[in-house]
């Protein structure tokens, strides 16, 4: 026995003899059916399977940072809106520390904070205060504005 298990966030990458993430999800389908013929937890019907973690000899795959396990009965069904929470979660625990002129490079090309913060695992008030410290000026509202001093009317093209 290896103890109590505190938190630890030691990956175990696949080696000889486990399977790749592709393959531990073909096991899964092939012992268990395919994910759309099952419900998941909350009741809705289910579109993947799902590794929710607890495997003590839990995989990494090398590529994407994805955990899974070897184990096919560790898998549950999920449905489409618990499978996108999931990704969130794991996204938000693995992600990097955000780097601010990363952030600030990805705002002025337009890019929401939202939508920095979605693909990187911070909120998007999460993003905008790592801009404000980095001293980037916040674009109000979801609008593209038109630059200070240009005239509304002149974008109003005739028809
Ligand atoms: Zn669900």
């Amino acid at each position: 026995m290896t103890g109590r298990t505190t938190r630890t966030r030691r990956r175990r990458f696949p080696r000889a003899g486990d399977p790749s993430y592709d393959a531990a999800l073909r096991r899964v389908r092939a012992a268990r059916g395919p994910a759309r013929a099952h419900t998941c937890g909350c009741g809705a019907a289910a579109v993947a399977w799902g590794y929710p973690g607890g495997d003590a000899r839990e995989l990494t795959d090398r590529a994407t940072g994805r955990r899974y396990s070897a184990d096919v009965q560790r898998y549950e069904p999920i449905c489409a809106a618990d499978h996108r929470r999931a990704a969130w979660a794991s996204r938000r625990r693995d992600r990097a520390p955000l780097d601010p002129a990363e952030v600030t490079r990805l705002y002025a090309d337009g890019c929401s904070a939202a939508g920095i913060g979605r693909t990187h695992g911070y909120t998007a008030s999460e993003v905008l205060q790592v801009l404000r410290a980095a001293g980037v000026q916040i674009r109000r509202g979801r609008t593209r504005q038109a630059p200070t001093g240009t005239s509304d009317v002149e974008e109003r093209t005739t028809q």
